[in-house]
């Protein structure tokens, strides 16, 4: 089975290849496609845009795909950044900005519970497409710490450990993290497609 998967972020690609086991598949990336476009994300869901991804990418190469689109979601900011946490401070911009917007917008605030959430989209070659989700709670901290990850992981403290996603060892990470428990829920629920397919 070749199994796609769509996107070109190599932070992604690197954890999703060390946490899943594809097993007997051959897994390729968007990266292998130099041709096909990328996909707009411009619907306003995790759940949207991941079908859309994975949609996309199957019917243009012809092959089963898997779709990550994930956010981070901030309880006082009314659930903000979101589906938008890729281009908070703007199109095209850094981690680094959008990581500085955050801060800006959480000044003052003492309620810091965030979450990160990550929702997986599995399509076959005609575009029949399922998506389940993994998330995982933390906190907001004051200023970035640490070099490890991307996105957000400098401001961000899983539920249970005092260092952030990008102090942690990514052999840690790649437990914990929402992608992590989405990850499993789809070896646990996808098998028989996976294996299959
Ligand atoms: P998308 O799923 O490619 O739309 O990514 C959305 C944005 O969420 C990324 O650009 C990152 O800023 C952020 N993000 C997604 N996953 C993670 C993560 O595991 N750690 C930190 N930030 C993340």
């Amino acid at each position: 089975m070749k199994l796609v998967l769509a996107t070109r972020n190599a932070h992604k690609l690197e954890e999703i290849r060390a946490i899943f086991d594809f097993k007997g598949m051959e897994v390729l990336s968007a990266f292998d496609f130099p041709d096909v476009p990328d996909v707009v994300e411009d619907r306003d869901t995790l759940e949207g845009n991941a079908e859309k991804k994975a949609v996309e990418i199957a019917l243009a190469t012809g092959c089963w795909s898997m779709a990550d689109d994930s956010g981070l979601e901030v309880a006082a900011l009314g659930g903000a950044p979101g589906v938008y946490s890729a281009r908070y401070a703007g199109e095209a911009c850094s981690y680094a900005a959008n990581n500085e917007k955050l801060l800006k917008e959480l000044a003052g605030e003492t309620d810091r519970s965030a979450r990160f959430r990550t929702v997986l989209a599995l399509s076959n070659p005609a575009g029949d497409v399922r998506t389940l989700e993994g998330a995982c709670q933390g906190r907001i901290i004051e200023s970035p710490r640490g070099g490890n990850g991307f996105g957000y992981d400098p401001l961000f403290v899983p539920k249970g450990y005092s260092e952030t996603f990008a102090e942690l060892d990514a052999s840690v990470k790649n437990v914990i993290s929402h992608r992590a428990v989405a990850l499993e829920a789809a070896r646990l629920e996808w098998a028989e497609l996976l294996s299959a397919g």
